[in-house]
């Protein structure tokens, strides 16, 4: 008789396991519609500030639009910038809201040192400014060059809009990957926000980088950028030094074979 004893204390382990799993599963699901939930009420507030101002302009315009010619263009100038702002927004949102798996790459071959210069080429020439470029080796990649390119302009952006000094970039390979580094000499990003910097609205100074038109989308979106193609983006920095933002492209199936 002892047979039906060991069986039940068997199955009732097998049960306190599947509760355990069970509850697990719960508390992660919980945890997930948790970011769900911070995630859509974080969209809504930042797409609702723009609102507010084109409302409070339109009201303006209402008013005194067809008397005072000064209302008509400071009006017009807000809500057209405010709508951009929306625009640009919304197309973040709808490409961190892709799943990673059904973010179409479309890689190729390409040169990325002739890639990053004409990124870097292109931001000069838009911001006047300086930006020193350093290539040790030119490797060619097998990527996503429009994802690689996004991703290239939002790290360079970052740099010129938090320094005033001319920005550093370089090129390089090691073993089997590609880098690019671009390094700023501005404020630096403390160490207790460096974890935090590529999270979806996360910004140091909330109203400082309000001024700039910053999201605090930029990072979320180049750092998922890069982990669809098996890439990554490390970052080092000293606060009031230099901030160093390095990706890795892995080179690619027959990229060497260009
Ligand atoms: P945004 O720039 O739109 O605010 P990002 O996701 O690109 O959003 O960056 C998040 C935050 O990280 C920025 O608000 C800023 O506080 C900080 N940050 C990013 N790049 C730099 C940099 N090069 N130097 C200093 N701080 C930076």
């Amino acid at each position: 008789n002892l047979k039906p004893i060991k069986s039940k204390r068997r199955s009732r382990d097998e049960l306190q396991q599947l509760i355990g799993a069970f509850n697990e599963m719960v508390e992660r699901l919980e945890r997930e519609f948790d970011k769900q939930d911070q995630f859509v009420s974080d969209a809504s507030h930042e797409l609702r500030t723009p609102l507010t101002v084109i409302d409070g302009y339109a009201t303006m315009l209402k008013r005194w639009g067809k008397t005072k010619p000064e209302v008509l263009d400071e009006a017009i100038e807000a809500i057209t910038e405010e709508g951009a702002r929306m625009k640009h927004l919304a197309e973040q949102l709808l490409l961190l809201v892709k799943d990673g798996e059904y973010l179409q790459l479309d890689p190729e071959h390409f040169h990325l040192d002739a890639v990053l210069q004409k990124a870097a080429r292109a931001m000069e020439t838009a911001t006047q400014r300086q930006i020193h470029f350093q290539v040790s080796q030119a490797p060619t990649v097998y990527a996503d060059v429009e994802k690689v390119k996004q991703v290239l302009y939002i790290i360079l952006d970052n740099a010129l809009k938090y320094s005033d000094k001319a920005i550093d970039v370089s090129v390089w390979q090691e073993n089997r990957a590609a880098y690019v580094s671009i390094t700023d000499y501005g404020a630096g990003i403390p160490e207790a926000d460096q974890a935090r910097i590529f999270d979806r609205f996360y910004r140091i100074n909330k109203a400082r980088s309000r001024g700039d038109g910053g999201t605090g989308l930029g990072l979320s979106i180049a750092a998922k950028l890069m982990e669809a193609q098996g890439g990554r983006i490390k970052l080092d920095s000293k606060v009031g030094a230099y901030t160093t933002f390095t990706i890795e492209i892995p080179i690619g199936e027959g990229a060497e074979m260009k």
